[in-house]
């Protein structure tokens, strides 16, 4: 018994480690190398970055997710502390495209880059710095859901643009059509791809920052995100109808926001 004890401790310990960080070196290629930081591994190519431009990526990811959380709970949202997440920065997106095949991650012909809560990791391409938060917030969503819930993808992805820091949003193209907010809130998450359709990415980052500036909606939002990370088929609809506030009102209110019509 005690043998078996001291095998499985040594497998999860030593070995197990090990073994994962032989089929990332190997599925990575050459020149990869690792930084270590308390929340976070970062696999990166070293001619694309300096050890000290990783530290201060890594740093800023870090305070990103504190004030986050933070946020979260000041909105009643507890987010538990994150457990070490591993981050792939591959060179090009076809590398990204293998690699996140041969993680098993699901279908990635569509993606721009990814969270996986299965292996506790993300990959994007080196260039796309952004897309750390984006992933990230993901990452603490997901932390934050028991397992029979599921987030609203609008929301999801609303709020991982949200926290995307750079003031010029790739997806912020001029929309020409504006959906209702109906529609926004009933996209499924099969709908969303950030290479093949950058309307549902915007119309939903749209749709929350209009929402967010608006106290009887904000309300709404947070309220929301708390049921949904909690229970399945939350919807804002219905919380909006339980407080009082008028749909065909606020998509006029909404079209008004973006079109000053
Ligand atoms: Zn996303």
């Amino acid at each position: 018994m005690a043998l078996l004890f001291v095998g499985v401790f040594l497998f999860a310990l030593v070995i197990a480690p090990n073994i994962k960080e032989s089929l990332e070196k190997s599925l990575l290629g050459e020149g990869y190398v690792k930084f270590t930081s308390d929340k976070f591994i970062i696999w990166y190519h070293k001619e694309t970055y300096s050890a000290q431009r990783i530290a201060e990526i890594v740093q800023s990811l870090e305070n990103f997710v504190s004030d986050f959380r933070l946020q979260m709970r000041n909105h009643g949202i507890k987010i538990p502390p994150l457990a070490t997440c591993t981050i792939y920065l591959l060179r090009s997106h076809k590398h990204l495209k293998k690699f996140g095949m041969q993680m098993e991650v699901a279908d990635m012909s569509n993606n721009g880059g990814y969270f996986s809560p299965s292996t506790y990791s993300i990959a994007l391409t080196n260039d796309d710095l952004h897309g750390l938060y984006h992933e990230t917030t993901h990452l603490l969503f997901s932390t934050a859901s028991t397992a029979e819930a599921h987030l609203p993808p609008w929301l999801n992805e609303g709020f991982a643009q949200h926290n995307e820091p750079f003031p010029e949003k790739p997806v912020l193209q001029p929309i020409e059509y504006l959906p209702s907010i109906e529609t926004i809130v009933a996209f499924r998450e099969s709908e969303f791809s950030m290479l093949e359709n950058p309307l549902k990415y915007a119309a939903s980052l749209y749709l929350l920052e209009f929402l967010l500036s608006r106290e009887d909606t904000r309300k709404c939002v947070y309220e929301t995100l708390a049921e949904a990370l909690t229970h399945p088929n939350a919807s804002i609809l219905g919380i909006f109808r339980k407080h009082g506030l008028d749909l065909t009102r606020l998509n006029r209110a909404f079209t008004r926001f973006y079109t000053g019509k």
